[in-house]
């Protein structure tokens, strides 16, 4: 589904990824663990094509077909979604519609038609309502603006919700943990296994274990560092990270 073939990244002429590879199936739940500044972030900008990162060398495919010439936007469409590490607040754009708009836009562009409006407002309002069950925000949230005054674990929550909302076929989640107490590292870590899907990829970067352990399933742990993934396995492998740190992985490949 998603294939990252032996890509390179360069920001501002410094090479970051150098070389990562990477692929995921359908239905499949990876991590990505690896220590602070070895590049998990750009890789996730690159993947949602973000400006300031140059692809110098690699491909990246989706179903087969290389998207480094879509931007951004058309990326979306064909079902890529990012959560960032840090949301923004974007004051005067009211939630639900920041959803709905997203939500409409989504839908035209894959059922490739230019209908204005697939669902009504009452009809989308009661499908978010069913969502944000899932994900364990109030109600109120949705007459509220995009993350504005959200705390850490809202607007974590507020990424899922968008997942959940928006049904991409690829999630991939920048330290959804990042800033979190454990009782909120759990209620996202159970809240993205809710939105979990058989026919959707979802990829979680992190730098701990512990919110791994709270997801329902969990199939691939890579580490990466020095700009590539270096080593994969299965689920015990983050344990084995956690008590062990990274070194271990750096030294087997130095
Ligand atoms: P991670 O997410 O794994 O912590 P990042 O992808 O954020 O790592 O950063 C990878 C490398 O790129 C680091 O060496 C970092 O210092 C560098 N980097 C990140 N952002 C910038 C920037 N805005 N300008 C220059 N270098 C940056
Ligand atoms: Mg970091
Ligand atoms: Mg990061």
């Amino acid at each position: 589904m998603l294939e990252i073939k032996d890509l390179h990244v360069t920001r501002e002429g410094k090479e970051i990824l150098k070389g990562v590879n990477l692929k995921t199936g359908p239905g499949e739940v990876h991590a990505i663990m690896g220590p602070n500044g070895s590049g998990k972030s750009t890789l996730a900008y690159t993947l949602l094509a973000h400006p300031k990162y140059e692809v110098t060398k690699g491909d990246i495919l989706l179903d087969g077909e290389s998207i480094l010439e879509l931007s951004a936007d058309e990326r979306a469409k064909k079902g890529l979604f990012l959560g960032f590490q840090y949301p923004t607040e974007v004051s005067g754009v009211g939630f639900s519609h920041f959803l709905r708009t997203a939500y409409n836009s989504l839908s035209k562009a894959l059922q490739g038609d230019d209908r204005e409006v697939f669902i009504t407002v009452r009809e989308f309002q009661k499908y978010l309502k069913d969502n944000l069950n899932k994900v364990g925000l109030k109600e109120e949230f949705l007459s509220r603006y995009l993350n504005e005054g959200f705390s850490g674990g809202e607007k974590k929550r507020a990424e899922v919700l968008q997942m959940a909302v928006l049904k991409p076929k690829i999630s991939i989640l920048d330290e959804p943990d990042s800033g979190l107490d454990i009782d909120a590292v759990q209620a996202v870590a159970q809240a993205i296994s809710k939105v979990a899907g058989k026919d959707s990829t979802i990829i979680v970067i992190t730098h701990y274990a512990r919110i791994l352990k709270f997801l329902d399933k969990l199939d691939y742990v890579h580490v990466f560092a020095r700009g590539q993934v270096l080593k994969t396995g299965d689920a015990s492998l983050a344990d084995k990270l956690e008590s062990e740190g990274y070194d271990w992985v750096l030294e087997q490949k130095a």
